[in-house]
């Protein structure tokens, strides 16, 4: 990883800093590095932070100072090396969407194959779900491992999940939480800057995106979504880490569960082969992308057929029930699933009327599932990991007038009442008719 010149000048003081970028003009590498310095050590303050956030995010950052405010923020923590790691380290990251849960078969089904995953994660973001919250809906499963348990878990497994560290780009963690509340997540040199220098800290070989795009994304249009794969591939080259992303859609939910448990039981029913067409397909394409970067497999066509057999054989999902065991999970989740935690009520959604469905919006699900206690509203809820939704029929699916749409779960009967036009709402219902194909993967950016 290089490391930045230190400046060969006094340090700039946080308000010259804040002043340059108010006036449109570029930092150097060793300005960068001086402020994110300064900010961990206490002399840039949080409010000076904050206005440079919103200098950053008014005037946009160039290539140079994205590369180093990564690189100043991956160099606030350590970077872990896992030397009795000894395959290649190749790991998957979300831009975050609606019942995304890929990860949770990914690692397994892509460490069957002969790589290692060392993923760190994140938990839900507004009203996308997070990978911890999944799996903490596992009897006893622990994402708060240390740095030593970790490597050791991927190096018995050959995959492991956790949290960040406060090791771990502690500058992100600082930086996230003021953004999170100034107004200045949606930025894009500040999203690479986030997401890479928290990734990068896992000692990576190798790292895929997955970039969301639609109506439950972060970005709504391609165009968008586009620029930020792209600067998120140059930027991790740059720093010396392999990379490739793919654009994929996310208006309606992906697969047919939104919520912790529910999202857990369908990862476990894929690694049975016998999950969601749609899920599965986008498990097989970004692992195929990860054995290709981990140069396990020539070519996408030779890794994608390589994970399909392996998902038949149910190898990965032995694999996922060990890695559940060594981060101190019930393993007897994967035979049985009745040991997952279940919310207290359920109740159906009914069509208004006969037809074909044409759109699910998953951000108006996610919403109502947040409310319900799927996901946080601030920091401090609890979540209940019972809480989700079912879908019944999903998109291209024909419905007669009457027949259940969603299968919500919630935490009493009354709890979902107030909720009952929106959920509706999500649902749109055309002609009866040929139905169109959803198109999953949108682009493919291999820097
Ligand atoms: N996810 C992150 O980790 N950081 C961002 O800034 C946005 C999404």
């Amino acid at each position: 990883m290089p490391k930045l010149q230190k400046p060969p000048f006094e340090s700039p003081s946080p308000v010259q800093l804040i002043a340059k970028k108010r006036d449109g003009h570029e930092h150097s590498e060793g300005e960068i590095e001086s402020m994110i310095s300064q900010f961990l050590a206490g002399t840039l303050t949080d409010y000076q932070m904050t206005a440079w956030l919103m200098a950053a995010y008014l005037n946009g950052l160039s290539q140079t100072e994205m590369r180093a405010l990564t690189l100043a923020m991956l160099n606030s923590g350590r970077t872990l090396q896992l030397p009795s790691v000894s395959s290649t380290k190749v790991d998957k990251h979300s831009t975050g969407g609606v019942g995304d849960k890929i990860s949770l078969p990914l690692a397994p089904l892509v460490a069957e194959a002969g790589l290692a995953v060392p993923m760190i994660s994140g938990r839900g973001l507004g009203h996308t779900g997070g990978t911890l919250d999944k799996l903490e809906a596992i009897p006893g499963f622990r994402v708060n491992l240390s740095a030593k348990e970790f490597e050791r878990v991927v190096a018995r497994v050959g995959c492991s999940i956790m949290g960040q560290t406060t090791e771990l780009a502690p500058a992100d963690r600082r930086i996230y939480a003021l953004r999170d509340v100034t107004g200045t997540v949606a930025c894009r040199p500040l999203i690479v800057a986030s997401i890479l220098s928290k990734k990068l800290a896992a000692g990576l070989d190798g790292l895929v995106l997955d970039v969301k795009v639609g109506r439950g994304a972060f970005m709504k249009d391609a165009r968008s979504a586009r620029a930020l794969a792209r600067a998120l591939v140059e930027t991790s080259r740059a720093l010396g880490t392999p990379a490739r992303a793919l654009l994929t859609a996310m208006d309606a939910p992906l697969g047919l569960t939104i919520g912790n448990a529910l999202e857990v039981r369908e990862s476990i029913l894929l690694l049975q082969n016998d999950g969601p067409s749609d899920v599965t397909e986008l498990t097989l394409e970004l692992g195929a992308e990860m054995l290709v970067l981990g140069k396990i497999s020539r070519t996408h066509d030779e890794a994608k057929k390589k994970l399909r057999s392996l998902l038949e054989s149910g190898k990965p999902l032995e694999r996922f029930a060990k890695m559940i065991e060594a981060q101190g999970g019930n393993p007897r989740v994967i035979d049985n699933l009745k040991l997952l935690p279940k919310a207290r009520s359920t109740s159906l959604l009914y069509a208004p009327r006969a037809g074909r469905i044409t759109e699910i919006d998953s951000l108006v699900l996610a919403e109502v599932a947040v409310q319900l206690g799927a996901g946080r509203k601030r920091a401090q809820d609890v979540i209940d990991p019972g809480v989700g939704f079912e879908l019944l029929a999903p998109v291209g699916h024909e419905v007669s007038r009457g027949e259940p749409l969603l299968r919500v779960h919630a935490k009493s009967p009354g709890a979902v009442r107030p909720f009952e036009s929106a959920l509706s709402s999500a649902f749109s219902i055309g002609a009866k008719g040929p139905s169109r194909t959803r198109r999953l993967i949108l682009g493919r950016i291999e820097g």
